[in-house]
């Protein structure tokens, strides 16, 4: 078995020089585009909001925090569905860590609030099991590269707060691909309870219907604003 990096990406595409300053510091109140298909990283500091926008509405964003200070602490879905007791995340709840803490609080959601909290980012091997045979862009490695473009390495690729992203889950349990339900502009906000560091892909899935019905994965956009 080849030796696994969990910071290497498996092939590469534009995240590698989106980002937004050498190490992804923002500039409050710039809105920033997160391109088609690709990550970005951005450095959030205590008290500050992140605002995420959907322009189409029918895009997916994959989300991850990581404590700036020690990027092994980082946001946990696992541990988020304890301290909620849901797997729906909603306005006013708490995105706590690894090593629970609150790291962001969502303090805004235009959208009816479907969001996924169970499915794991897109990644190589996904694109291969769903019959793949060239490099397909995902979100695994648009976190990797996103990382790298601002000096960075991801030392793990966690469970992602997948924004916007539609899997209903039956009484029984079965899961299964949905389109999303947002609509064009609607936006979440988080405010940063400590410092930390965002990573967004708008993920590149095309051969389910996450990311819409019959239409190309699309751009996502984010600001910064104080307080
Ligand atoms: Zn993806």
């Amino acid at each position: 078995m080849q030796h696994y990096d969990p910071g290497q990406p498996d092939g590469t595409n534009a995240s590698l020089t989106l980002a937004i300053s050498p190490d992804g510091t923002p500039e409050p109140g710039r809105t920033y585009p997160v391109e088609a298909r690709c990550g970005i990283a951005v450095r959030v500091a205590k008290g500050q909001t992140l605002t995420v926008i959907n322009p189409s509405g029918h895009q997916v964003c994959d989300f991850w925090a990581f404590a700036t200070e020690n990027m092994h602490e980082h946001l946990s879905m696992a541990h988020l569905h304890t301290t909620l007791g849901t797997i729906f995340p909603k306005v006013g709840d708490p995105l706590v860590s690894t090593l629970r803490r609150t790291l962001l609080t969502i303090t805004e959601d235009t959208s009816p609030g479907v969001h996924d909290t169970v499915i794991a980012s897109c990644d190589h091997a996904r694109y291969r099991q769903l019959g793949c045979t060239a490099y397909h862009d995902n979100c695994a490695d648009n976190l990797r590269m996103a990382l790298i473009a601002i000096g960075l390495r991801a030392p793990m690729i966690p469970a992602p707060f997948n924004l916007w992203m539609n899997v209903p889950v039956a009484p029984d349990g079965v899961t299964r691909f949905a389109p999303p339900v947002a609509a064009p502009g609607d936006r979440m906000s988080f405010r940063a309870n400590v410092d930390v560091i965002v990573v967004m892909s708008a993920c590149p899935q095309d051969l389910t219907p996450v990311n819409g019905e019959g239409v190309a994965p699309g751009p996502l956009a984010f600001a910064i604003t104080a307080g």
